[in-house]
């Protein structure tokens, strides 16, 4: 992490669902898959990454979607604002926060691209961070 910042909150559009994650992410990154794309209908995602037990829903109930076996897309069922990606790896659970759904996006700016080869060819990236062409590297 380029900053140090802890915890963080956020939520939906409509303001139905809100959640707190505490103590300090796991990483920030872009992803660029088709998947994530048609779900939040931008030309990228970004994300936040908590362990589960990191992250507290507040108030509301999210959606999921299990995109793929053992994989969900969180999001509000009244506004359709995208949430979360939540999934196991190895004996681990983690929650990909949309970085755009938090209070204050600054907060924690992504490292790394992940599944870059499926970008958007308009979609010009000017930064120096590494790009890796399926997931992280
Ligand atoms: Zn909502
Ligand atoms: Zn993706």
């Amino acid at each position: 992490m380029s900053r140090a910042a802890t915890g963080a909150e956020g939520g939906c559009l409509c303001g139905a669902i809100r959640y707190r994650a505490a103590g300090a992410p796991e990483g920030a990154g872009y992803c660029h898959c088709n998947s994530c794309r048609r779900q939040t209908g931008a030309p990228l995602a970004a994300f936040v990454v908590f362990a589960a037990a990191q992250v507290e829903w507040i108030t509301g109930e999210r959606a999921r979607y299990e995109s793929s076996p053992g994989v969900f897309r969180a999001f509000c069922r009244d506004c359709g604002s995208s949430l979360s990606f939540e999934a196991r790896y190895g004996d681990r659970d983690l929650v990909e926060l949309h970085i755009s759904s938090l209070d204050d996006p600054e907060a924690f700016p992504p490292n790394e691209h992940t599944h870059y080869r499926e970008r958007i060819s308009w979609l010009h990236i000017a930064d120096d961070l590494p790009k890796f062409p399926g997931s992280m590297g």
